[in-house]
């Protein structure tokens, strides 16, 4: 596993491939052309920190966050996950493994991965599954805002992780993408700690900073075919964005992600720490597509969606301190829609709040749903993430839908 030196990443390039669709072949190329175009995978793996060898124990880490089917876009496609593993192979890289920790402990990663169909390209190619289903603590004194993980067993014993990530939305970060796939490095029962431990976007995104100068994935690869939009990461809206997307640093390949939706990089905290941390940086983006090197605006003109439902309101940046009065007027908050719930738990077990934030009520007519304690609620989101009927949405105060400039008109 990386050591934990704080040192910038390796480089600000970051490779855009057009993609239009999940068959198979055209996703192979499209992986294939982007990483060429980043400098080739032999000379990406082999240099700077942590360089890996052809006999390196490589750990391919997709996005598996829940028993969800690939036309969600929730998790990472498995046509994406393929043409990784076909790179890695073709070019003589054999001692893979792959694997990641769900949101829900509960569930085996085995399982998720079958209904992920990651594991039926897995067995195709004969990558095995790590061992995810246990943890080991790793101290990392350096950490800004954490001072020791407890790992997944295989992240421990790896020399090298290949980052198969998914360009989605998320409620707590805005954005899902790179530098949060590595949350999944993480020992699965410690994840929901970690969100009460690390309860603001910002505190939590320090410590995903921290998580990501600890393994220091060496490559990222990010499935931004159909990405997700609106109430992600679980419950949102596939949208084609048509792309797949390479870079050495996460920062940078969250930011171009950022660009291309029409959101600030600065407005998402897991950008932010990034860059203060050392993990990467978009000040110097090197934007090269198949036509060359490209200017932000190029990018954005040629790849960009700028009708992409995201969070795009100031609120959390501390933007609006000087007029706090205005910030009840920008309150967000999780609610269940009753009318979708079937009353599973989910979300109760995936409350990190001590006592419990949300309750399953017994309705003496009808069905159960859960219900809220705004008063114990931190608002991190995890029983959103968590819910598998999208029951969970995220309701915002009218100035804060305009400032998000979701109207569709
Ligand atoms: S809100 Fe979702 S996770 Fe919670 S009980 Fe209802 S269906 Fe289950
Ligand atoms: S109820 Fe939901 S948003 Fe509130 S603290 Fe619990 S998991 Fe987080």
């Amino acid at each position: 596993m990386a050591t934990e030196k704080n040192t910038i990443a390796v480089s600000s390039k970051v490779a855009v491939v057009r993609c239009d669709t999940y068959e198979e072949r055209s996703v192979e190329a499209a992986v294939f052309r982007a990483v060429e175009l980043l400098g080739g995978l032999e000379s990406i793996l082999s240099s700077g920190e942590k360089a890996l060898s052809r006999e390196s124990r490589i750990i391919m880490k997709p996005n598996l966050l829940a028993k969800t089917s690939p036309d969600k876009a929730c998790t990472t496609h498995p046509a994406v996950f393929k043409a990784v593993g076909s790179l890695l192979r073709k070019n003589g890289y054999n001692n893979l493994k792959y694997g990641d920790s769900p949101g829900n402990p509960m569930i085996k990663v085995e399982k998720v991965a079958e209904e992920c169909g990651i594991k039926e390209a897995a067995d195709a190619m004969d990558i095995p599954l790590g061992n995810f289903e246990s943890g080991i603590q790793v101290d990392f004194p350096k950490g800004r805002a954490a001072d020791r993980f407890i790992l997944c067993d295989e992240v421990v014993k790896a020399d090298g992780i290949i980052n198969i990530c998914k360009m989605k939305t998320h409620q707590l970060e805005r954005i899902t993408g790179a530098v949060k796939n590595t949350f999944g490095c993480v020992y699965g029962i410690n994840k929901g700690a970690s969100h009460a431990r690390f309860a603001t976007a910002e505190v939590f995104a320090k410590m995903i900073a921290d998580l990501n100068n600890l393994v220091k994935p060496k490559l990222h690869i990010m499935d931004g075919i159909v990405a997700m939009e609106g109430n992600g990461p679980q419950s949102g809206t596939p949208k084609a964005m048509n792309v797949i997307m390479v870079s050495q640093d996460p920062v940078a390949l969250d930011a171009v992600f950022c660009y291309l939706v029409d959101l600030k990089p600065e407005l998402v905290p897991t950008n932010v720490s990034g860059m203060e941390q050392g993990v990467g940086s978009w000040q110097n983006l090197n934007i090269i597509s198949e036509n060359g090197q490209m200017t932000i605006e190029e990018a954005v003109k040629e790849y960009g969606d700028r009708s992409f439902n995201v969070q795009r309101s100031t609120e959390y940046r501390g933007m609006l301190k000087p007029i706090r009065f205005l910030r009840p007027l920008l309150e967000k908050k999780p609610v269940v829609k009753t009318e979708r719930c079937i009353g599973c738990g989910i979300c109760v077990n995936a409350c990190p709040v001590e006592g419990k934030a949300i309750y399953v009520k017994k309705a003496k007519k009808g069905k159960p749903a859960a219900v809220y304690n705004y008063d114990r609620c931190i608002k991190c989101y995890c029983c959103q993430e968590m819910c598998p009927e999208e029951a969970i949405t995220v309701k915002k105060s009218l100035l804060a839908r305009i400032m998000d400039r979701n109207w569709k008109v």
